[in-house]
């Protein structure tokens, strides 16, 4: 199947990512990891930065966090193939530390801005609170966790992290019971997104014509 413009344009932004000097953790970094899914998937989640495993394979997701997402998306009905998974920072912050406020400054609006905007999902779901502070800026996770809010025709979900609610079982049913609401949410996002354009199928000109 052909290539579509989304996928070429992920493509280009992942070479530059993987090559990427802008911040320290290129220094410590075994692989950048771009992220991986659908270019034209209607939900995109947002992690925070690669773990080791991540680090090691280049690929987002894939360590014992990463199984437990693949627990929640099936919660939801969702492929993991159908959705496209990335992270703030594309390059593991050493012992897995938080990500510096200048590692996201030198990282996000080049690369995750860039993903978002070509991908331009109905729903995005932010995982952790450091993916969550792009848009809710100064509210607390335990405050808002699951209670989505409009951008622009976009819903943007916070989450807890999945590896945050792993072992802790209030958490782990409060992040099962919000990524049930996901298709819900979907379904509304589309609705929104697609308000005001037409339920008729376009007039073809020789039916037009018909009419005469
Ligand atoms: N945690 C994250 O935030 N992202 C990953 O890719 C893996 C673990």
């Amino acid at each position: 199947m052909a290539e579509d413009n989304a996928e070429i344009k992920l493509r280009e932004i992942a070479k530059e990512i993987v090559v990427c000097p802008r911040c320290e953790l290129a220094r410590t970094r075994t692989k950048a990891v771009p992220g991986e899914g659908d270019s034209n998937a209607q939900i995109m989640l947002i992690g925070e930065g690669p773990g080791w495993h991540e680090d090691q394979q280049g690929r987002p997701f894939v360590g014992a966090a990463g199984k437990f997402l693949n627990e929640l998306l099936a919660i939801a009905g969702v492929d993991r193939e159908s959705v496209f998974i990335t992270n703030l920072v594309k390059c593991r912050p050493p012992g897995n530390r938080d990500p510096f406020p200048d590692e996201i400054a030198a990282c996000a609006p080049y690369y995750l801005d860039r993903q978002i905007a070509v991908i331009d999902p109905d729903v995005i779901v932010t995982l952790g609170r450091f993916s969550m502070a792009r848009w809710f800026p100064g509210e607390r996770i335990s405050k808002i966790h699951g209670q989505p809010k409009r951008d622009g025709r976009r819903l943007i979900v916070p989450m807890y992290h999945p590896a945050a609610a792993l072992h802790q079982s209030a958490l782990r049913s409060a992040i099962e019971e919000d990524f049930a609401k996901l298709p819900k949410l979907l379904a509304d996002a589309a609705r929104e997104r697609h308000k005001g354009e037409s339920e008729e199928p376009p007039v073809e000109e020789h039916d037009q014509m018909k009419l005469f």
